[in-house]
C-alpha cells in the first residue's frame, strides 16, 4: 500500500501515521522527523533546513525531493505511508514522475480535516518526548502534572515551531502552497477527506474503515 496523508499541521498525521503503519506493517516516512534527525545531527542539510523550518516556512522543493527520492527509490520500497510530503504542487509532481519510472503509484491520499482555532489549541499543547518521539499534549492532565512522557517516562519537549506566531506562519504556508494539493489528488481520484476531530481511536477507526 501507498498511502499519503494531507492536512494542516497539527491535524493529526503523524499520530495517526505511527498507528496505521504498525497496523499495516508499512514504513511511516515522515520529511519533517528527518529534517529535525538531520538537525540534530548537525548536519549541513539540518542547518540548512532548520533556518526554514524555525520561521515556519517549508524547505525548498529540491532537498526535499532528494529525500525522498532516497527514502523511496534508494531504499527500494514498494510501500510506504508519506507523512508531510509532497507540500508543494511541484513536490507532488515530481512524486508522481518518480514513482512512474520505477512502476509504482500512490494508492490514496488520507486528507485530514481540522478547523484552524482547534489546530492552533493542539499545536500550542503539543509536547513531544526526546526519548522515544510519542507526541502528546499538556491537555492531558496527567501529562500536564507529571511533565514525563506517558508511555516510557522520558523528557518532554515543545517544538520551537510550535509557538503561536510560528503556527500561524505554518498555516499560512498551508493554504497558500500545500492546499492546491487538494484538488490535484482529487482530479486523480486519490482523496479521501476524514473528519480529523474527535479522540486518536476515533480518527484512526474512520481511517481504518476506509483502508
Ligand atoms: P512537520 O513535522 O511535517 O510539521 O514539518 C516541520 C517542518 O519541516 C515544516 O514546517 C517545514 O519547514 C519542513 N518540512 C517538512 N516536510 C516538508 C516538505 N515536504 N517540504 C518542505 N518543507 C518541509
Amino acid at each position: 500500500m501507498r498511502l499519503i496523508l494531507l492536512g494542516l499541521p497539527g491535524a493529526g498525521k503523524g499520530t495517526q501515521a505511527k498507528e496505521i503503519s504498525t497496523k499495516f506493517n508499512i514504513p511511516h516516512i515522515s520529511t519533517g522527523d528527518i529534517l529535525r534527525n538531520e538537525l540534530k545531527k548537525n548536519t549541513e542539510l539540518g542547518k540548512k533546513a532548520n533556518e526554514y523550518m524555525s520561521q515556519g516556512k517549508l524547505v525548498p522543493d529540491e532537498l526535499m525531493v532528494e529525500i525522498i527520492k532516497k527514502e523511496i527509490e534508494g531504499k527500494k520500497r514498494d510501500n510506504f505511508l508519506l507523512d508531510g510530503f509532497p507540500r508543494t504542487l511541484q513536490q507532488a509532481i515530481k512524486l508522481d514522475e518518480m514513482l512512474s519510472s520505477i512502476g509504482q503509484k500512490i494508492d490514496k491520499v488520507l486528507n485530514i480535516k481540522v478547523d484552524k482555532e482547534s489546530i492552533i489549541k493542539r499545536l500550542s499543547n503539543r509536547r513531544i518526548c526526546h526519548s522515544c518521539a510519542n507526541i502528546c499534549s499538556i491537555d492531558d492532565k496527567e501529562v500536564l502534572k507529571n511533565n514525563k512522557c506517558p508511555i516510557c517516562g522520558g523528557k518532554l519537549y515543545k517544538r520551537k515551531d510550535d509557538e503561536v506566531d510560528v503556527i500561524r506562519k505554518r498555516l499560512d504556508v498551508y493554504e497558500e502552497q500545500t492546499k492546491p494539493l487538494e484538488d490535484y489528488y482529487r482530479k486523480n481520484n486519490l482523496l479521501i477527506d476524514i473528519d480529523g476531530l474527535g479522540s486518536v481511536d476515533e480518527v484512526t477507526e474512520r481511517i481504518l474503515a476506509l483502508l
